[in-house]
């Protein structure tokens, strides 16, 4: 592990979702961050015992920045993990902006986000040949500013799969923007609640009847959002295992 201060993908709530490098690097650091309100604290069984662990959910970015400074500069191995994928509404650009400002060297280690766990929860594609090869993630305007050319109205004139993270508790208003936008009543959406950890639910319906199922069943937080065709319609098989496509293609594709 080189001296450099490491954000590092958590995954989305199974410990055993974080990648390889995540884990080893967990397991070395003498100093780890990590954003409590998701990342699974069962994660945190694999530091060594002596490694202080923060919790940064009370922590303001200065508190969080001077402290990755603070044990870089003592010579500590740092984690600041995060969940899912860190570069998905992590809030990290501004954590990197800060080091680059101090001359901290960081790297980032990827991992899987929830939106990809939720898809694996259902479990479908979310890529159908004919039916979209496009998948939209963004989220409905919270205390976060979303810029008005990507509204969700204006964005499901696509009618793309769309993932939409920390949106669950609008979904009245935001099934009804989809449908504003072009997307058919009928339309196959999909709600996952707490992807890969042991409370995992997954409700599946309609545009028109999601928002009372979810209401129903008392979801209301750390769920995605999955909409689109992807998730019921008939399509056409991929040409990657067709028996009438010649070998020498397959493998560049997809
Ligand atoms: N960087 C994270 C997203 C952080 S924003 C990632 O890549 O997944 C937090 C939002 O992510 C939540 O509001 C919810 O929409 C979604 N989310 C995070 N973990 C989840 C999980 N295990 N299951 C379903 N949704 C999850």
């Amino acid at each position: 592990m080189d001296n450099k201060v490491y954000f590092v993908g958590a995954g989305p709530g199974d410990p055993e979702l974080i990648t390889v490098k995540g884990a080893k690097l967990l397991s070395r650091a003498q100093v780890v961050i990590y954003a409590g309100s998701l990342v699974n604290p069962a994660l945190l069984d694999m530091c060594a015992p002596g490694t202080e662990i923060h919790n940064s959910a009370g922590m303001t970015l200065d508190e969080i920045t001077g402290m990755m400074i603070g044990a870089y500069r003592a010579g500590k191995k740092v984690v600041r993990l995060h969940t899912g994928d860190p570069s998905l509404y992590g809030a990290v650009q501004e954590q990197m902006d800060i080091l680059d400002r101090e001359a901290v060297p960081y790297a980032v280690v990827p991992g899987v986000s929830s939106f990809l766990a939720a898809a694996a929860a259902i479990p479908r594609e979310l890529t159908l040949p004919g039916v979209s090869q496009t998948v939209i993630l963004t989220r409905m305007e919270g205390r976060t500013p979303v810029p008005e050319r990507e509204s969700l109205r204006s964005l499901a004139a696509h009618r793309s799969t769309m993932c939409i993270f920390l949106s669950v508790h609008m979904l009245d208003k935001l099934t009804e923007e989809l449908i504003a936008g072009g997307y058919p009543a009928h339309t196959p959406a999909a709600v996952v609640e707490k992807a890969s950890w042991p409370g995992e639910r997954a409700l599946t319906g309609t545009l028109e009847n999601i928002a009372a199922k979810v209401r129903a069943s008392g979801i209301n937080r750390t769920a995605m959002i999955i909409v689109g065709d992807a998730l019921g319609a008939g399509y056409r098989p991929s040409y990657l295992y067709d028996a009438g496509f010649a070998h020498g293609y397959r493998g560049d594709h997809d």
